[in-house]
């Protein structure tokens, strides 16, 4: 890691579970949503549906090819997964998967917020003349809009999205593409999230320091346990104490 005399002139920050809860509490939201739906599900229990649309997820998001095409087309794929699932415990209903994929939109919508320190951290980063990009994988009707609701688009420099970009984490154009913005050496630069290949390993491999976020306190799974992160943090604000600087820079 640079030492803290000399930090790093730009930080690359992820969006999803890194400053927002986002998608990190799926197996409760799935929990209260079927509740809710309970009528619908036949002689099935709640946990049996849960389990089987989540397993169903489980399987589609583990394949990398998929996932991006999935998570640009989300709707749609979030519709497929329930299906999958409700099918897996014989509840052929596609209106029943709508409904559910619908009701589940909604729900995690209303419950997505700003991790506590969010704005703080940022402003004093941008007050230590540390340049920012937030970088956020899927569309940007699903992106743009998060960014505006938990004011975050003016704390960046740089936004970078993966539609409008044509390219998404953890593919080197995107690393390549935000040392170029910033025109610094990957020695000089950071990138923090809660994704371990996508914001530790990936950009490790170009030579920029990857933090881990680990804001939900997870465990590092098996398939990611030959990561090495530079840094662990429980949440964005641990940054300002990696940097030796202070919230209240921000007023300086
Ligand atoms: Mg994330």
């Amino acid at each position: 890691m640079p030492p803290r005399s000399s930090p790093p002139k730009a930080v690359f920050i992820d969006l999803d579970d890194t400053m927002i809860s986002a998608y990190a509490k799926v197996h409760e939201h799935w929990t209260e949503v079927l509740h809710e739906h309970a009528h619908h599900l036949e002689d099935q229990a709640v946990p049996d549906v849960r389990d089987a649309i989540m397993e169903a997820s489980r399987v589609f998001w583990s394949d990398p090819a998929r996932h991006r095409h999935g998570r640009l087309n989300i709707e749609l794929t979030i519709t497929n997964i329930i299906q999958d699932g409700l099918s897996q415990v014989g509840l052929k209903q596609d209106r029943l998967a709508h409904h559910l994929g619908d009701h589940f939109a909604a729900h995690r919508e209303r419950k997505m917020h700003l991790f506590p320190g969010v704005h703080e951290t940022l402003d004093a980063l941008r007050a230590a003349g540390i340049g920012l990009a937030v970088v956020t994988n899927g569309p940007a009707r699903s992106q743009r809009p998060k960014l505006t609701r938990f004011e975050l688009a003016d704390r960046f420099d740089h936004v970078l999205i993966e539609e409008e970009f044509g390219a998404g984490k953890p593919e080197p154009a995107v690393y390549e593409h935000l040392l170029a913005t910033f025109d610094v050496d990957p020695s000089e630069a950071w990138m923090v999230g809660d994704h371990l290949e996508w914001e530790v390993a990936a950009p490790q491999r170009h030579g920029i320091t990857g933090i881990w976020c680990n804001v939900h306190g997870h465990n590092v799974p098996d398939h990611h346990a030959h990561v090495a992160p530079d840094h662990v943090i429980n949440g964005l604000e641990e940054l300002l104490a990696l940097l030796g600087l202070d919230p209240s820079d921000e007023k300086a």
